[in-house]
């Protein structure tokens, strides 16, 4: 079977659409269906697909994750993962998205994460007659981050930096194992990866950035920022994250992640570690996790 893939290059996207006769727009809803595949989703056996086209041209796609054996809390929806998916390869902008049924509440609330959300053009393919709605429909007075930020603070997908740094004299370029306690594959390396993803962090209504950077069996990396919603609860946690950037990446089953970091800020009124300990010891009972605190340098 070929390697799953979550994103189609911006040629081969329109390669595919021109053989079809097809707009990107107009290719997406076919696409939905073989990605339901890629879904993991053991507890509800309900498999959702969210595929879209960035202004790049790219093609992505994302997928429902579910977690047996702890709260629902702790699920990933198709269009959070679509919407991480977008943020990992630096999408600014989403336009068009197929969907392979109707956004639960939940969603509509997360998409309007994104700079100018009403004009999200939605098809739901589950409907008798499919077609691209603006998300406004679906949502009609929406809560939202006009609500709750000043103007020209950037939104979800946007680029930022949090200017978070680690008190103390650690070199970033170091791969030296912080430890030989019980803990020997938390490295350097991994620790100012996860710093990285918390200085991605979408985080505003909080001011609580945080990240994660999980290292596979193969010794690859895969960072994770925390992505918050106006309506708090659907935020999406940096280890969620991490993990939609590890099965992004084709990777098989979560306990290939043998060691996981946690980097947040210190004194923060929103903390990740109990709950990204909790999900770790659950799908990875032998990867290795420590948690570090950062400070702002604002
Ligand atoms: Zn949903």
């Amino acid at each position: 079977m070929d390697h799953p893939r979550f994103i189609i290059e911006a040629s081969e996207a329109e390669s595919m659409a021109k053989s079809s006769g097809l707009t990107l727009p107009q290719l997406l809803p076919s696409l939905v269906r073989s990605s339901q595949s890629l879904a993991r989703a053991p507890i509800s056996k309900f498999q959702v697909a969210a595929v879209a086209v960035g202004a790049s041209g790219r093609i992505f796609i994302g997928v429902n994750l579910e977690f047996p054996g702890l709260p629902f809390h702790h699920t990933v929806h198709a269009e959070q993962f679509l919407l991480t998916n977008l943020a990992l390869n630096a999408e600014t902008q989403l336009r068009w998205l197929a969907v392979s049924a109707a956004p639960c509440g939940h969603c509509r609330q997360f998409l309007q994460e994104i700079r100018d959300a009403p004009n999200i053009e939605l098809l739901i393919t589950d409907n008798d007659d499919p077609s691209f709605t603006p998300l406004s429909h679906f949502l009609t007075h929406p809560f939202g981050p006009h609500d709750l930020l000043p103007k020209g603070v950037p939104l979800l997908l946007e680029p930022r930096h949090n200017n978070l740094t680690f008190s103390g004299d650690y070199s970033p370029c170091s791969d030296n194992v912080l430890s030989n306690g019980d803990t020997p594959m938390i490295s350097q390396k991994l620790k100012f990866a996860a710093l990285e993803a918390a200085n991605a962090s979408h985080a505003p209504y909080s001011g609580c950035p945080s990240g994660v950077a999980l290292l596979d069996s193969q010794g690859k990396i895969y960072r994770g920022s925390y992505m918050e919603s106006a309506a708090y609860n659907p935020s999406l946690g940096p280890l969620q994250t991490a993990l939609i950037a590890y099965v992004a990446a084709g990777a098989a089953d979560y306990d290939g992640v043998v060691a996981a970091v946690l980097v947040e800020k210190d004194g923060a009124v929103v903390r990740q570690e109990t709950t990204a300990r909790l999900l770790l010891q659950e799908i990875s009972p032998q990867c290795q996790f420590k948690a570090f605190l950062c400070t702002s340098a604002d």
